[in-house]
Parts: C-alpha cells; sequence; structure tokens
C-alpha cells in the first residue's frame, strides 16, 4: 500500500528553519497520511489528531479503496471530507468515503458544475453514484476541527473554486501549486491570469517557511517556489 505519512518530517523541517513552536505543536497533535493513486499520480491526503480516532480526508480520488482499507485497519473515522477543487482525479472516490463512513463533505461552490463530468475519467465506473457535497466552502473562512484551525483561500485559476486548506504551517494545496510547478489551465474555466494572481497574493504571501503538500506529486515549501518555480518566481527573486 503506497501511504507515506509526511507531517512528521515536513513539519519537523518548519520547525528546524523557523523555530515556530506552532509547527511543533502541530506536529504532536496531528499526521498527514497521503495516500496516492498510482493512475494519476494524484494524492489523498489524511488528516488525523492523534488524540482522537477522527480524521479528515482530503480528496479521495481512485486511490480510494486503499484510503478506505487505511482507515478500518487503523480504526479511524473519517468525519468529513473536504475538497480542493472538482475534478474527477480528486473527487471520484466521495461516493465510496460517504457511504462508508456517513460523513459529509464540502466543497466551494464555483466547482459544482464539474462534479457532473466525474465519470468522464478513465477507471471510473460509469455507474458511480453521484458525488455529493452537502457543504459550502466560503472564502476566507476558518474550519474548527477538534480546536484546529484550518483556513479555505480561495485560489482560482485552476479551477473557479480552488481552494488551499491552511493548517498551522501546512498548506493542502489541490493543483493550484506544484513542486516548481503549477496547475494547468488549459481545462474549462481554468485561467494563466487568474492563477497567477492566486499564486502572488494569495500563496506567496504566507510565510516562506509554509509546507506545500499539492494535489499531484511531492511536497515543497513556499519559500522554495518563490526562488525556483520556473513560473512564478516572486518579483522579489527576481
Ligand atoms: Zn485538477
Ligand atoms: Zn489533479
Amino acid at each position: 500500500m503506497s501511504v507515506d505519512v509526511r507531517f512528521c518530517s515536513t513539519a519537523a523541517r518548519c520547525v528546524r528553519l523557523t523555530g515556530m513552536s506552532t509547527a511543533e505543536t502541530l506536529r504532536d497533535l496531528v499526521e498527514l497520511a497521503i495516500v496516492v493513486d498510482g493512475a494519476f499520480d494524484q494524492n489523498c491526503y489524511v488528516l488525523r489528531r492523534r488524540d482522537t480516532s477522527d480524521v479528515l480526508v482530503f480528496d479521495p480520488g481512485l486511490q480510494h479503496p486503499r484510503t478506505l482499507a487505511l482507515l478500518e485497519k487503523r480504526q479511524l473515522r473519517c468525519t468529513r471530507i473536504l475538497l480542493t477543487h472538482g475534478h474527477p482525479d480528486h473527487v471520484n472516490g466521495v461516493p465510496a468515503v460517504r457511504a462508508a463512513h456517513r460523513c459529509d463533505c464540502a466543497i466551494h461552490p464555483d466547482d459544482r458544475v464539474l462534479l457532473d463530468f466525474v465519470a468522464m475519467l478513465p477507471g471510473v465506473p460509469a455507474d458511480l453514484p453521484p458525488v455529493v457535497c452537502d457543504v459550502d466552502l466560503t472564502p476566507g473562512e476558518t474550519l474548527r476541527w477538534h480546536d484546529l484551525d484550518i483556513r479555505v483561500l480561495h485560489t482560482p485559476g485552476h479551477t473557479p473554486g480552488s481552494v488551499c486548506f491552511l493548517i498551522g504551517p501546512e498548506l493542502i494545496a489541490g493543483d493550484t501549486l506544484f513542486k516548481r510547478s503549477i496547475g494547468r489551465t488549459d481545462l474549462p474555466g481554468g485561467s494563466f491570469e487568474t492563477l497567477m494572481f492566486s499564486i502572488q497574493n494569495t500563496l506567496y504571501a504566507l510565510p516562506p517557511e509554509t509546507v506545500v503538500h499539492p494535489g499531484h506529486g511531492p511536497s515543497t515549501t513556499i519559500g522554495e517556489e518563490m526562488l525556483d518555480n520556473p513560473f512564478v518566481v516572486h518579483p522579489r527573486y527576481r
């Protein structure tokens, strides 16, 4: 099973870079497991508070049988699914996770229209039940989950309703920003200019030590990308 618990090392790096006690406290409190889908290299993240059996699941895709197996093996319960955006590779596992855990699911309303196209993804069965999201995410809101603050940052560009979730110094970034790359903008609703604005003004405004956990591929930091992202170098470093 391709499961990687990444929080320990990334949070440790935050602590080393900044000496921030918040990162250390967060590392003590939570862990972030990543279950990768081999077909699209898409990352499903499972955020767990160590002192409870509750988890949040971000972007369940084709790897959802392994995500569900992980939860069952560790006797964990998903209390909510959070979606970074509505593309099929990030949402096709929603019906299965909802059915198994009776949890709700949240998405930015501007991406609801994309949920109708989930069956177009290769590998998704034609009889997949509808992807139901009961909760609308509001840009700028802070979700409270077991005393943790999760900030919802609206970062349109890859899709109109793309969001990133900020949990302390950790960012679940969806397909907005990747390690040395950015989300594609050639799909319906995408906009290169809007994506650039989101990265420059919303993500690059975060502390440089913020660890970015993207929708595909390895983690990075805001500071690394400001320096070395070939698509969006921060003006300060040009
Ligand atoms: Zn996408
Ligand atoms: Zn994606």
